[in-house]
């Protein structure tokens, strides 16, 4: 991933922009499905993560929305330089 993409993620984080609306199963970690959302500039971007592809609603491959989205959830993936507990995860 190129580094611009990873540091729009970590802006859109640091900015609070990504809102993890569910995940699943229970406390699996990382989760195997996820949908969340990331405040862009302009609109509302919608990151969903199912049967192992992540897919945004902004259509572009490598997004940092999806990116940013990965890294709030423990998906080592495409951006997180180590791991992190999500924001929430107390274990
Ligand atoms: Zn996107």
């Amino acid at each position: 991933m190129p580094m611009d993409v990873r540091a729009q993620a970590c802006a859109y984080l640091r900015a609070g922009k990504v809102r993890v609306c569910s995940a699943g199963p229970g406390n699996y970690h990382p989760p195997e499905w996820v949908r969340a959302r990331v405040e862009g500039q302009s609109s509302t971007y919608f990151v969903r993560l199912a049967d192992g592809r992540w897919v945004c609603s902004c259509g572009e491959d490598g997004c940092p929305h999806v990116a940013a989205v990965q890294l709030c959830t423990g998906h080592g993936g495409l951006a997180a330089p180590s791991r992190r507990k999500p924001a929430g995860a107390s274990r």
